[in-house]
């Protein structure tokens, strides 16, 4: 397979890439290192993949520069670029959700519509196009109804993909993730800022009362999501397909902090604050289409999962 991998330098565009690369493949990794967080940590994230001679990564903007001439040979392309965080989607940030999330889907889409070679096209979606819906699990079948702006740019792109899957024949796939977590982990992501705070037995802010519902996947579940899906398109004749990555059962904010305060044994200094716009009540997945269509069964518990971010933070941190 010769890959192209959008948001290289990401949380799980890096993951992805290291396991492609394990695999034997050649990787073209696109990123502009955007500044939503430092530079520094997405350089650490592609500091293996970058000792194999098979990858090449460009620093490029989707939105603004030219990428058409790095899909040559390109059989399959993953998607992961994008504009994450739902609190920040409100107001003036709402440009970079817009171009990061919508336009640049629609330029990748527009590139490889008549690419007779391209095998997959597998793109990053949200369970936040869901929102806060009137029964769980959430199945693909239920109507999205986002309750933040980016779970709205989430949804239009993927309408995208479905829309260039009818009427190109792309072979699209769009996976909606259920919160991610695991070493590389995004620093403004929930479980990264929980074991920082504990680590360095500091104040951890939650909102809401702590009840909320969050079901998480661990980040090998989600590159092996990405490797089921683009066979799966390779495979089906059927373009467009939405599949739920997550099901691996829901844990409540306060549960979570209970389970990392026994791995560790500290104590998290908990505030608590009102609940945020833009956070759904609850998330959970129904993952039986992803299972009978692809095989796909998320793998890791979250215990296991969290004992392997606390032990991987520790080490980034303590090997600065
Ligand atoms: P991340 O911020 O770590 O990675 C995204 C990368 O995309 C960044 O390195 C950024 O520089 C790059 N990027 C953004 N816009 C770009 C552009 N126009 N051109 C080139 N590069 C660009 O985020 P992540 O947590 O790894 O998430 C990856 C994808 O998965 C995102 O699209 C996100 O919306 C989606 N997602 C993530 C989660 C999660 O729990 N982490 C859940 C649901 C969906």
């Amino acid at each position: 397979m010769r890959a192209l991998v959008t948001g290289a330098a990401g949380f799980i565009g890096s993951s992805l890439v290291d396991r492609l690369l394990n695999d034997g493949h050649d990787v073209v990794g696109i990123d502009t290192f955007t500044n939503y967080y430092s530079r520094e940590i997405k350089e650490k994230n592609l500091s293996r993949a970058r000792d194999y001679s098979n990858f090449l990564l460009f620093e490029k903007d989707i939105c603004r520069d030219d990428v058409s001439p790095l899909f040559d040979g390109v059989t399959d392309v993953f998607h992961l670029a994008g504009q994450p965080g739902v609190r920040k989607s409100w107001g003036i940030d709402f440009d970079d959700y817009l171009s990061w999330n919508v336009l640049a889907t629609q330029r990748l889409l527009e590139i490889v519509k008549l690419n007779g070679q391209l095998r997959s096209f597998v793109f990053a979606s949200s369970s936040s196009v869901y929102g806060n819906q009137p029964k769980f699990p959430s199945s693909e079948m239920d109507l999205p109804q986002p309750v933040s702006p980016y779970g709205v740019t989430k949804l239009a792109a993927e309408h995208m993909c479905c829309l260039y899957a009818k009427q190109f024949d792309v072979p699209t796939v769009s996976l909606r993730y259920f919160t991610v977590y695991g070493p590389r982990q995004r620093p403004d992501m929930g479980i990264s800022k929980m074991i920082n705070a504990l680590i360095d037995e500091k104040n951890f802010k939650i909102y809401g009362d702590g009840n909320q519902l969050r079901d998480f996947t661990y980040i090998d579940d989600v590159v092996e999501a990405n490797l089921y899906a683009a066979t799966y398109a390779q495979a089906n004749t059927q373009r467009g397909a939405i599949f739920n990555v997550g099901g691996n059962g829901t844990v409540s904010i306060n549960e979570l902090i209970g389970m990392m305060e026994e791995i560790s044994g500290l104590k998290m200094r908990k505030i608590y604050s009102d609940a945020m716009a833009g956070d759904p009540r609850t998330t959970c997945a129904d993952a039986q289409k992803i299972k009978n269509e692809t095989g796909w069964v998320p793998s890791i518990p979250i215990r296991i999962g969290i004992q392997d971010q606390f032990n991987w933070t520790k080490i980034d941190k303590f090997s600065n």
